[in-house]
């Protein structure tokens, strides 16, 4: 079987080939046209993704030395995502389906980076059900009780912002580029993480607040800098340490009293932010110190990328799960 995935939700065009459970081909073309603007310019995006989708699906099936005629099935993001990024993607699928006259595959990018669990690498072992997914990326922080591949259910979400919002308005703040979660992660581990201390936020049971956060460092580079106008400069790794380290705990105790509510001791994570340094590290200590069994990624399955798409089309296929022509993208769609 082999299935073309299609990913356009936000600002990454990607298009992926899958031979039953492996990656054939995964390419990806990012929009550096938002860097400069801070954050990502939806108009912007709509326009890049119809100028890239072509020349990112032929390299996908190129590289993959797969034609088109060899098609099983297209699978495509419907959502959640913006509107715009959407169409182009879920347009495109369709023409593209019904010209090889071959089923169509909508495909949920939140079940989609906790998915991509399960494509087949020999250096990645698969979760097994039930098991906890921490989903975390630019516009969803979540933990998702994942009882079977379509049988999910959020058990906490963020009621502001994402945590990859956390890191990008932080390195803003810092005067860093756009996205700055990397960079944030990259000089947090040149400095001291107990350098400086930020306040976490109280909320109940297990959903997150990010956005207290934000406007604690905010205030606090504001503070110092009255004092001593380089205090950024001169204490960037510390800084960046220490919120790394403030983010981490934060997700480090929500995860620690979703095992405790539910009993599961197996836990995935997913989305942009799974490939931060910090988390991965906290993981491999709970396995050791609670005894949790911890799924990792791949680092190009972390931010968005059609893989991840490709391997719950194929999951799907296999249950003749197809979509109707008429299906629409959707912007908030749930899990
Ligand atoms: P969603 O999946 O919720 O629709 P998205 O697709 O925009 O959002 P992703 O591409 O999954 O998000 O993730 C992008 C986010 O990941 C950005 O906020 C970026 O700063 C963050 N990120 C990427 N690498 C790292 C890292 N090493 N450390 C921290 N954050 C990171
Ligand atoms: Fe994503």
């Amino acid at each position: 079987i082999y299935i073309l995935g299609i990913e356009s939700s936000c600002d990454d065009t990607s298009a992926a080939l899958l031979c039953n459970d492996k990656i054939l081909s995964n390419v990806v073309a990012d929009q550096k046209i938002h860097a400069e603007y801070g954050g990502v310019v939806p108009e912007l995006a709509s326009r890049a993704h119809q100028q890239n989708i072509v020349p990112v699906v032929h390299q996908a099936l190129e590289q993959a030395n797969i034609s088109k005629d060899q098609l099983s099935a297209i699978a495509f993001t419907r959502g959640p995502g913006l509107m715009g990024s959407l169409l182009v993607g879920t347009s495109f699928a369709k023409s593209l389906a019904y010209g090889l006259d071959i089923p169509l595959i909508d495909v949920n990018h939140m079940q989609a980076h906790i998915l991509a669990h399960f494509i087949n690498e020999d250096s990645h072992e698969k979760p097994s059900f039930p098991f906890l997914a921490m989903t975390i990326s630019g516009g969803h922080t979540q933990i998702v009780r994942v009882n079977n591949y379509f049988e999910m259910e959020v058990l906490g979400e963020t009621i502001d912002d994402a945590v990859g919002e956390a890191y990008d308005k932080s390195g803003k703040v810092l005067g860093l580029g756009y996205p700055a979660g990397p960079e944030i992660d990259r000089r947090a581990q040149l400095g001291n993480p107990k350098a400086y201390k930020f306040t976490k936020p109280k909320v109940d049971g297990l959903n997150f607040s990010f956005s207290g956060l934000k406007t604690g460092i905010l205030y606090f580079v504001q503070r110092e800098t009255k004092t001593n106008p380089d205090f950024v400069n001169e204490n960037l790794n510390d800084i960046c340490a220490s919120i790394q380290y403030t983010i981490i705990g934060i997700l480090m105790d929500k995860l620690k009293s979703a095992v405790k509510q539910t009993g599961i001791k197996h836990i995935a994570i997913g989305g942009g932010v799974s490939a931060n340094s910090g988390i991965r590290k906290a993981l491999k200590d709970a396995e050791r110190k609670h005894g949790w069994t911890t799924y990792i990624p791949k680092f190009e399955y972390t931010t968005d990328n059609a893989a991840m798409i490709a391997i719950v089309g194929y999951l799907k296929y296999l249950n003749e799960d197809f979509s109707d022509f008429d299906v629409m993208a959707t912007a908030r769609l749930k899990i």
